[in-house]
């Protein structure tokens, strides 16, 4: 069972979005209580109260505040959830000291369970049922349906949606026959992605619109720091001119989001139906250090600040790797260290340094190829184990859910044959460290899969 997400957006009548906008209000400050409650009772009584300390006060909670006894009592759960959510990142050092949030900073609620709500639809479009507040038509088309799940509600620059997540059967996502391209890809280049499948090549650039998208935005917020911006202890509201500035900024913003999503979708779709066997290299964290020896501010060095491309591409590799694995494929992840995809040459396996500004890969065994291509062409050969002198290919792989696999799906001939030859391979020349090493890999990846489920 994997776990499908789909964002409807929703059409309430004007009574009704009142009643949402009054429900979203008692939800906010709900929040709100939850927050102050936890930071009072730790500076006077030196107490740190949980969630369930918090849940449980509910009851006599709504006996005195009688507007919330309206209110799904698991969605008020939730609301507690994300309160406690929000510390418990705060404690373990991964987000900022949980705020008070005004109804304008507040996105909405969640039914986390199946009740307070009833959805009226089969995938595409239909009514959203909320218990206590009405029948809202929704539109919006799911690509797959089930038993929905959760329910989330949000309200964003004027306008609600319901994210309804689904459970949907395993078989309903996987093609009765698997893809039977295999291919390398390097995505190193930050603005090219460059695609092989050992014999047919492919240059692309990152489109246009996300290269220039940094720079458009970094105009237009450069214009609105001119503009008198609100400063809540001097009392000074913010300028016309500054919230225009500032609509414009988060129009751009939502834009290129909008707009990189439709690209990463259609990229990773393309190559997952052509392909069931995707290499790539494996991401690495950075060395940090050294970006702080160059005195770059503390943002960048915590590697929060990433520019628009990189982003996209980081997205583009987890969606590949998403929807392979969704079909029942491979994605392998090579190691870059240890491989050395940009030093290596694909025909003979000889290492050669080379410095960033070599784009052309040649080699003294006479293979010449575009650097970036090479690079993919060692990546994909590696995986396979066909990698010349390398002798450690990873080689196939048991999909981690094609162990289960019906006996309708039919593996594709060069997969299959590539089972075997690792299976040899494996036996005879891996050592004891570099199986275990295998091992934890491929353990790794299921791991991953089952949590990027979720968040489908
Ligand atoms: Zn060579």
């Amino acid at each position: 069972m994997a776990t499908r997400r789909m964002t409807y957006r929703l059409y309430p009548n004007t009574q009704i979005e009142n009643i949402l906008r009054y429900h979203r209000k008692l939800q906010k400050d709900l929040y709100n209580a939850a927050v102050k409650n936890r930071f009072t009772q730790y500076q006077k009584f030196n107490h740190k109260v949980d969630y369930f300390e918090q849940q449980n006060c509910l009851p006599a909670f709504k006996e005195v505040w009688t507007e919330y006894k309206e209110i799904n009592s698991q969605a008020l759960q939730a609301t507690l959830k994300r309160v406690d959510f929000g510390f418990e990142r705060w404690f373990k050092g991964l987000g900022k000291r949980p705020k008070f949030k005004s109804i304008r900073h507040y996105s909405g609620w969640t039914y986390p369970a199946k009740s307070g709500y009833y959805v009226e639809s089969n995938s595409e479009n239909g009514y959203l049922n909320l218990s206590k507040i009405g029948r809202i038509q929704m539109r919006g088309k799911a690509k797959y349906w089930g038993k929905p799940t959760t329910c989330t509600i949000v309200y964003r620059n004027g306008k609600w949606y319901a994210s309804i997540t689904v459970d949907v059967l395993d078989q309903v996502l996987k093609p009765e026959v698997l893809p039977v391209g295999a291919i390398g890809i390097d995505l190193g280049c930050k603005s090219a992605l460059s695609i092989t499948d050992g014999e047919n090549h492919q240059l692309s650039c990152a489109p246009k619109f996300l290269r220039s998208a940094e720079h458009k935005i970094k105009k237009a917020s450069k214009e609105k720091r001119r503009k008198r911006a609100p400063n809540r202890n001097k009392k000074i509201k913010a300028s016309r001119r500054y919230k225009k500035a500032q609509a414009k900024v988060s129009k751009l913003t939502r834009k290129v989001g909008n707009q990189r999503q439709n690209w990463v979708h259609q990229v990773a779709a393309e190559i997952a139906s052509g392909n069931s066997f995707v290499a790539t290299e494996k991401l690495e964290v950075k060395n940090m250090t050294s970006k702080a020896k160059k005195g770059k501010r503390k943002k960048q060095k915590a590697g929060l600040n990433k520019s628009i491309l990189d982003v996209s591409f980081g997205m583009l590799r987890s969606t590949i790797k998403y929807k392979v694995e969704q079909i029942g494929g491979v994605f392998v992840e090579v190691p870059t260290r240890k491989v050395k995809p940009s030093q290596t040459c694909p025909k003979c396996g000889s290492q050669h340094k080379k410095t960033l500004d070599i784009r052309v890969h040649e080699c003294v065994c006479g293979y010449s190829q575009d650097r970036d291509i090479a690079a993919a062409e060692v990546m994909l050969y590696w995986a396979k184990g066909t990698l010349p002198e390398s002798g450690t290919g990873f080689a196939v792989a048991e999909s981690p859910s094609s162990t289960t696999s019906t006996s309708k799906r039919n593996l594709a001939g060069s997969m299959r044959q590539l089972g075997a030859k690792k299976r040899q391979k494996s036996t005879e020349s891996l050592t004891k460290h570099e199986l275990r090493d295998v091992e934890t890999h491929s353990s790794g990846v299921r791991a991953a899969s089952r949590s990027e489920a979720n968040c489908g």
